[in-house]
Formats: structure tokens, C-alpha cells, sequence
């Protein structure tokens, strides 16, 4: 459940709903909306939750107590109207922008970064990708260059001024990859991973969780919820394909999770075409497809020459094809921005169950 506090509600009365809160033994997480403050309520509630409400909406200062109809709370947009845009460094995600990830699978060395990151730059992209730390299928393929990696992308991070993103896949690795990059990726084998998602959730950098390839769009947000809850805002969802029965793509790309996610959450969300399909020829088309139904972005892997890449050769764009990509989605951006709508407002009509104090 959450508290709508009124409009003229002072601190005191919103540190009294705190307290109160905190003294029922749930957590309170307040968000200040640009009007009002609004307190939701976590916790295992249990079944006395119409008399906590009641008794909620008693409080001085309290204008209604509403439930969150769904298992997740701090994600929903029952409790957060407004989208959450994240800026880092010259880059702004989810406020309606084109946001363009770009760079290759793994890091390899620091000519082979510097040539992506300089030519997807001059392309327009908005972040720097490249793996340090690689989960690869098998332990006999190349693992990553690790912390050598970490420092070629803070160098091309300096060189272009792009910020950077790269994954962390343990709870001891997030500490040393949070000192070089700028925004932390949680890999599609550790999106239930509790114990990292509670680690990257207690630092301050921006964390991109990407979908679990078997993980339904329920199960997603509950893995961001844990991030949020433990104390980190900056959740960006990234789909990234599922697996499905069909065998000539990668993973499945679906597409349908965008607006789905635009509805429930009020998280930016990424598409990355390039893990979704394992072929280069599909990355366009279906990165064309992503920003046409509402996508804050995409994720695209590229490489100066990807036959010879060490990883995901098959599916890593050119510099000139990824050039290419990015004169095809400008325009689908600039025409659609319009057409999805205001997603704060079709979320009134999420609000039900409804107790107020008048
Ligand atoms: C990646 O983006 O580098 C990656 C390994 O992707 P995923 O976790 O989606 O397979
Ligand atoms: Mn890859």
C-alpha cells in the first residue's frame, strides 16, 4: 500500500507516518513527487492490512492510503506515476530521448575499444558497452579480460566522454567495477541471482538488469524490486530475448514486454537486438521494431571486425552497419515519441481500492 500525503502536509507529518510505519515493523520508502509526498508501505503486511489502512489514514497530514495491486511495490506505477529517468554523465535514460548503447561483446584489447568507442561515438551513441567479466556457456571459451578491461573503459570513457557500461556477475566484483564504470549490468544468468541483486541495490551507480531468458515479465520486476528496495532508484530493464521453441534466432525477442513493461513500471527500458536474435542481419530490423513500440532504447554490439571477434562474432554489427542502424531509428524515434502516449495518465486507472480520509 502507499500514502498520498496532502498537498500541505509538513515534514512532521511525514516523519510521523515514518515512524508509525517503521513502528508496525514495515519499511517506509517516500517519494517526493514534484507536488505531493507519497509513502509506500513494504513489508509483510499480513492480515490486518484494512486496519493498518484505516488507521494510516488517520494520521495527521495523510490525504489517502491506497493498496499496490501487484507483488511489486516500488517498481509499479501505482506508486510512481512519473517515469524514472536516470541521468549519467551527458546521458539521460527514460525521459523520452533516443538512448543508444553501443560497443563490443568483450573488451579485447585497447585498440580494438578505442576504434568502437571512437566510431559509435561520432555515431551518436549515448553509452559505452563492452564486457570485462564474461558468462560464457562454456568454461572453455574466452572469460574477458577483467580488470584490464575496466581500465580501457575508464580511458574511453575519458576519450569520448561517453559514460560506460560493462556487467558484474558477483557480489565481490561490484565494488571494483563501480570504481571504472558508470553504469553496472546484471547478465540475463544472474537476474535471479538475490545476493548481487541486494549488492548492486546498496550502491549509487545506475544498475541495467537484463531479462532472465526464462524469466516471465512478473519475476523480472520482482528481481528490479529487489534492487530498489535495497536501497538503489536507478533500474534500467533491458529485454534481451527468451528462449522459446524456435531454434533459427538466438532467443526470441519479445517485443510485446515494451509497452507491456511502459503500463506496469515506471523503469526505462532498453531493447538489445543483438542477444535477442545471435544474427547480425537482425539486429536492425528488429532495433527498428524495439523504438516503434516505445523502447527509451537499444543495446547493440559492435565491433571493428566481427569475424574475428573473441565472442558473439555472429551477431555483432560493423562500425559502418551500426552507423547505418542509427540513420534507420532516428526517424522512427522522432515519429513515434507522440504516438505512445502519456503513460501517467492511463495509470489513473490502476488505482483501485482507494481509502481516503473525505
Ligand atoms: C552482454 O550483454 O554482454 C551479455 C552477456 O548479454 P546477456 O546477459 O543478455 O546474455
Ligand atoms: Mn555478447
Amino acid at each position: 500500500m502507499f500514502v498520498v500525503m496532502a498537498v500541505t502536509a509538513s515534514e512532521a507529518e511525514i516523519n510521523g507516518v515514518k515512524s508509525h510505519i517503521l513502528a508496525e515493523g514495515l519499511t517506509p520508502f517516500d517519494h517526493l513527487g514534484s507536488e505531493r509526498a507519497v509513502i509506500a508501505v513494504v513489508g509483510e503486511v499480513g492480515p490486518k492490512k484494512t486496519q493498518l489502512m484505516n488507521r494510516l489514514a488517520a494520521l495527521p497530514g495523510v490525504e489517502s492510503v491506497t493498496p499496490i495491486s501487484r507483488p511489486f511495490k516500488l517498481t509499479s506505477r501505482e506508486f510512481h506515476p512519473e517515469d524514472t529517468v536516470i541521468r549519467v554523465l551527458d546521458a539521460i535514460i527514460g525521459d523520452g530521448s533516443l538512448t543508444t548503447m553501443a560497443g563490443p561483446c568483450s573488451v579485447e584489447s585497447r585498440d580494438q575499444l578505442f576504434e568502437t568507442a571512437d566510431a559509435v561515438a561520432a555515431a551518436g551513441a549515448t553509452v559505452l558497452r563492452g564486457g570485462a567479466f564474461k558468462p560464457r556457456t562454456s568454461p572453455y571459451s574466452f572469460q574477458g579480460l577483467g580488470v584490464e578491461a575496466l581500465r580501457y573503459l575508464a580511458e574511453a570513457r575519458e576519450r569520448t566522454g561517453l559514460p560506460v557500461i560493462t556487467e558484474v556477475m558477483e557480489p565481490n566484483q561490484v565494488d571494483i567495477v563501480q570504481e571504472y564504470a558508470d553504469i553496472l549490468q546484471i547478465g540475463t544468468r544472474n537476474m535471479q541471482n538475490y545476493s548481487l541483486l541486494t549488492a548492486v541495490g546498496r550502491v549509487q551507480r545506475p544498475v541495467m538488469l537484463k531479462r532472465g531468458y526464462g524469466a516471465t515479465v512478473e519475476e523480472w520486476l520482482m528481481a528490479a524490486e529487489y534492487i530498489v528496495s535495497s536501497g538503489n532508484p536507478n533500474v534500467i530493464l533491458c529485454e534481451r530475448g527468451i528462449r522459446t521453441f524456435e531454434t533459427y534466432t538466438r532467443n526470441t525477442l519479445d517485443i510485446a514486454a515494451v509497452p507491456l513493461l511502459h503500463h506496469l513500471t515506471h523503469l526505462p527500458v532498453i531493447v538489445d537486438p543483438s542477444h535477442a536474435t545471435g544474427k547480425r542481419w537482425l539486429v536492425k530490423p528488429l532495433a527498428m521494431a524495439a523504438i516503434a513500440v516505445g523502447a527509451d532504447g537499444v543495446m547493440v554490439e559492435v565491433h571493428p571486425n566481427p569475424e574475428e571477434a573473441l565472442s558473439d562474432a555472429e551477431q555483432q554489427l560493423t562500425l559502418a552497419e551500426f552507423r547505418s542502424l542509427m540513420d534507420e531509428i532516428r526517424p522512427i524515434h522522432a515519429q513515434v515519441r507522440h504516438v505512445h502516449g502519456d503513460p501517467v495518465l492511463s495509470s489513473a486507472a490502476l488505482r483501485v481500492g482507494e481509502v481516503s480520509k473525505h
